[in-house]
């Protein structure tokens, strides 16, 4: 039998088109609660589209050859309508796409911390925590138009204690809910890259202890917590599994564990929604 060269193409093609999603990450669950995400189709994928939620820009991926929105919802977001809005390539014409976030309800966490300055830092601390705020929301907020690997692996290999969003209060005082996910391990235990990405912050922070920030494009943030050990300096590129440091129990901690950050569009979200089946 002969098939002409047209026939043989389209038949590549259409092989090409079975394996792609063989080859490509799953998406992050859609999660419209404060501190979840949006996940948003765009109805166009003939140009790369540019799109923004309250004025910041926003993750897009391309997926099974369609433009995907990956939207950062603020814990402190009311519910209600939102929207993001943007362009495709060189039209004028602003579009939006809209969504409602439901609310949801973050239990509260009491936690005994010894080191009661860690809870009511003295007024000598104030100045290096100020400092210390600054460079971590700078850090966060970075944002480049790199493609962004969202096919996430756990950093460490432990126990998931404390969950995202909950209330905290110590010592009997409330404080910020809690912005991350804890993995309880040993101390030295390997933390390691759960996707390729830049290092773009490191230091012994008051509260947060020895941290690293990593960016892995387009504003996907991810920030390691309380480490005994840091293994890279900024501006390092990181392969996904590199290690980069080791747990460990610096700053405000009741023990050694890896608090994990994961960020979008500048806020923190929780990054269980980055494991589809659950970590
Ligand atoms: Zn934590």
């Amino acid at each position: 039998m002969v098939y002409s060269m047209r026939f043989i193409t389209r038949l590549c093609l259409f092989y090409l088109f079975l394996l792609q999603p063989l080859s490509s990450y799953a998406l992050p669950q859609h999660s419209l609660v404060p501190g979840g995400i949006a996940v948003i189709k765009l109805d166009r994928n003939d140009s790369r589209p540019e799109f923004r939620f309250r004025g910041k820009p926003i993750l897009i991926t391309n997926h099974k050859n369609h433009y995907i929105a990956i939207v950062g919802l603020p814990l402190n977001l009311k519910p209600g309508e939102y929207f993001i809005e943007g362009y495709w390539g060189k039209e004028s014409t602003l579009q939006k796409k809209f969504f409602v976030v439901k609310q949801k309800n973050y239990t509260t966490q009491h936690i005994t911390i010894k080191d009661k300055r860690k809870v009511n830092p003295y007024a000598k601390d104030m100045e290096r925590i100020l400092k210390e705020k600054k460079r971590k929301q700078k850090a966060r907020k970075t944002f480049d138009r790199q493609p962004a690997d969202l096919d996430f692996e756990l950093p460490v290999e432990g126990i998931k204690t404390g969950s995202f969003g909950k209330r905290r209060v110590f010592n009997g005082q409330a404080r910020r809910p809690h912005s991350g996910m804890d993995i309880a391990a040993d101390t030295g235990t390997p933390v390691r890259a759960p996707a390729a990405g830049i290092v773009i912050e490191t230091g012994d922070f008051f509260f947060s202890g020895n941290l690293i920030y990593l960016h892995h494009g387009q504003g996907l943030i991810t920030l390691f917590a309380h480490l005994d050990q840091i293994d890279v300096t900024i501006g390092d590129k990181v392969k996904k599994g590199q290690v980069i440091g080791r747990v460990g129990a610096t700053g405000r901690v009741t023990g050694p564990h890896l608090h994990w950050s994961l960020g979008l569009n500048g806020t923190w979200i929780d990054p269980a929604l980055f494991f589809p089946i659950g970590p």
